[in-house]
């Protein structure tokens, strides 16, 4: 077992206290939010939030509660940068809102869209079906407007609020600066409708085209845009308007009457956004705001994921080389406040080990009451489906991995019967089941993606059309007549792979070649290595007769 994975604790604890507390606040509804903002192309450690509220909404409808999960796709945020991959000229979109440029994908109505679809797509696959809520189409709603309008009545407690919270570690001088930059200063800013920009300028030269007056007698706004210096003073329903960012966050609390809502560890850092908003909640919309999840990210080969370096993990990604349950795992057998560490390398291992609890839960393998107990509770929160009342096996995935990679040498009906050969010996059945081979295909093709990607050299398994002639030369006499026998058996008759792996071995020692060196042999005339896959399986996946051909070929 890999080091990472058995020195972590198994955790349920966290998932049942948090549910406690949120069933503390007794709503009609319990809605659990998410969210994301959509400047790029989303990594798949962004779905352990939305994982957390799918478990809290799942163990909230377990205990008889309504409850929902709901994404806020954050697209009503002014560009900043493109990832480098991009088309679209950063002088002609910056400042425009993700959710008023164009797809150069072509595919969906704006870029925001484009990065929410392509996130959004993939929630089902990981068992979570969050209502999807697009920012800058919330801000069309009279709820929203409603919203913006309470927060400009209350700017001076907003601003009291932020002087408190974003000033607290200044020195004196930053701090007299600050709230000096605070006196003229409105929560909103307005999407210019000359140029389509929310704010000018670029990293470090930003400045937003925030309101510079508000009359709560005609509900009108004043503003100048510092991009293209159109200004108006018009009515609050006549203009679009953002909130500025920590505001924005406590004024979709209060309109989608969020109960519960995690959030990474930078915003939920004390006195970060998420307090910032809580405090808003109280003074500025008269409530108490959501219950605070703070999660630890996921990190990738210990390193942060972030969305701007260019090449992302997306959820996509993932699901291309491994299965969602293992993904759901990962997350839930954790503390919420540990992190998570993604190691691709060990993917397969860590598959081993989830099938390994899955057949604790079913009760068929050797485990501890302690272990039972567990998997009957978080095995359930671990699947992306509904659970099935009987185990269903999978074909072992380090078997995948070799199986896959000969697809382009052996037809797809041998390749399936191997297969099944090979899960009828490994659990011991009498017949595969229908639901057993439906998983077959997916977990082929994600292994041999997973080869391709992240395996090493030992991974790879690679049967040249012929053995090469250096390989040919270097065998003995007495190697020849042990190759020369063993191909006469596998002629003549029908070995299981663990008849292969000791008939290999009582031959060599017949023909007074070492069995180590047999093995070195059989694996260098088969796929030019000095090792490789168990020969037994291996050999019968390849079939007997073609490794019998193969063997005379070198005699
Ligand atoms: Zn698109
Ligand atoms: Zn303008």
């Amino acid at each position: 077992m890999p080091e990472e994975t058995s020195e972590e604790e198994f955790s349920i604890h966290w998932i049942r206290d948090l549910v406690d507390e949120v069933l503390e606040r007794g709503p009609d509804e319990y809605l659990i939010a998410t969210g994301k903002s959509m400047s790029g192309s989303v990594h798949v450690g962004f779905m352990k939030e939305i994982i957390i509220a799918d478990v809290i909404k799942r163990e909230l409808q377990a205990r008889g509660k309504q409850a929902k999960t709901v994404f806020i796709a954050d697209d009503f945020d002014p560009i900043r940068s493109f990832p480098p991959s991009l088309t679209l000229s950063p002088e002609e979109w910056m400042g425009v809102p993700y959710s008023d440029a164009p797809d150069p994908h072509g595919c969906c109505e704006s870029l925001g869209a484009h990065w929410t679809n392509e996130l959004v797509e993939t929630f089902p696959d990981f068992g979570a079906d969050p209502e999807v809520v697009s920012q800058s189409k919330l801000y069309d709603t009279k709820e929203m407007r409603d919203a913006v309008r309470i927060c400009l009545n209350h700017t001076e407690t907003i601003r009291a609020i932020l002087i408190e919270y974003v000033a607290r570690d200044f020195d004196d001088a930053q701090k007299a600066e600050y709230i000096n930059s605070m006196k003229d200063w409105y929560p909103a800013s307005v999407i210019c409708p000359v140029c389509g920009r929310l704010q000018s300028g670029g990293k470090g030269s930003i400045v937003p085209n925030r309101v510079t007056s508000y009359n709560p007698d005609n509900d009108e706004i004043s503003y100048d845009c510092a991009h293209c210096g159109h200004s108006d003073t018009s009515h609050l329903d006549k203009v679009r308007l953002k909130l500025s960012w920590r505001v924005d966050w406590p004024a979709k609390w209060y309109v989608m009457k969020t109960t519960c809502e995690p959030a990474g560890k930078d915003h939920a850092v004390k006195g970060g956004s998420y307090d910032t908003g809580l405090e808003m909640s109280r003074q500025v919309f008269g409530w108490s705001g959501p219950v605070k999840v703070p999660f630890e990210w996921v990190r990738l080969g210990g390193q942060d994921m972030g969305t701007s370096k260019g090449v992302v993990f997306t959820p996509r990604a993932w699901l291309n080389i491994s299965p969602p349950e293992l993904f759901r795992y990962m997350v839930l057998k954790t503390d919420v406040g540990r992190a998570n560490n993604i190691q691709t390398d060990l993917i397969p291992d860590l598959i081993d080990i989830y099938e390994t609890f899955e057949r604790t839960y079913y009760g068929l393998d050797e485990a501890d009451a302690e272990k039972q107990e567990l998997a009957g509770l978080l095995y359930p929160l671990t699947e992306a489906q509904s659970v099935s009342d009987k185990y269903i096996p999978k074909l072992p995935f380090k078997f995948a991995i070799v199986t896959a990679q000969l697809q382009s040498i052996i037809d797809n009906d041998t390749i399936l019967q191997r297969c099944y050969d090979v899960m009828k010996q490994q659990y011991n059945l009498e017949e595969v089941s229908e639901e057993s081979k439906a998983l077959i295909p997916i977990r082929l093709e994600r292994a041999l993606n997973w080869v391709k990607e992240f395996g090493s050299e030992r991974d790879i398994v690679n049967v040249p059309d012929s053995v090469p002639a250096d390989i040919v030369s270097t065998l003995t006499e007495d190697d020849k007549k042990f190759l020369s026998k063993l191909a006469a058996i596998f002629q003549t008759e029908n070995l299981d792979d663990d008849d292969i792996q000791s008939t290999i071995f009582n031959l060599a020692r017949d023909e007074n070649v070492k069995p180590q060196r047999a093995f070195l042999v059989l694996y260098r005339i088969l796929i030019s290595r000095k090792s490789g896959p168990r020969l037994g399986p291996f050999i019968n996946l390849l079939g007997q007769e073609r490794v019998a051909k193969r063997l005379e070929s070198v005699l």
